[in-house]
């Protein structure tokens, strides 16, 4: 299973991750914002996430990074 890290108070909350993912996984905070006041990407549902990287790439802010 791929561990996902999000260094989530540089997240900007553009969503362009949630786009990015293959498998629908991420979503951006309905209920918590980071300390710039956004609201910060969350990865729904560990066990289906592939390790693609799709969304580590796509961060323009280098919020994401995957071990597997
Ligand atoms: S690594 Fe791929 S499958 Fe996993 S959350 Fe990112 S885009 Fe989705
Ligand atoms: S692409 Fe980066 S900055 Fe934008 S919502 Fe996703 S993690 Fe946050």
């Amino acid at each position: 299973m791929a561990k996902l890290t999000f260094k989530e108070n540089l997240c900007k909350g553009c969503g362009l991750c949630v786009g990015a993912c293959p498998k629908n996984l991420l979503r951006l905070s309905t209920t918590r914002l980071n300390q710039k006041g956004y609201a910060p990407v969350e990865l729904t549902d560990p066990d289906k996430c592939i390790a693609c990287k799709s969304c580590a790439t796509m961060c323009p802010d280098c919020v994401i990074t995957i071990e597997k």
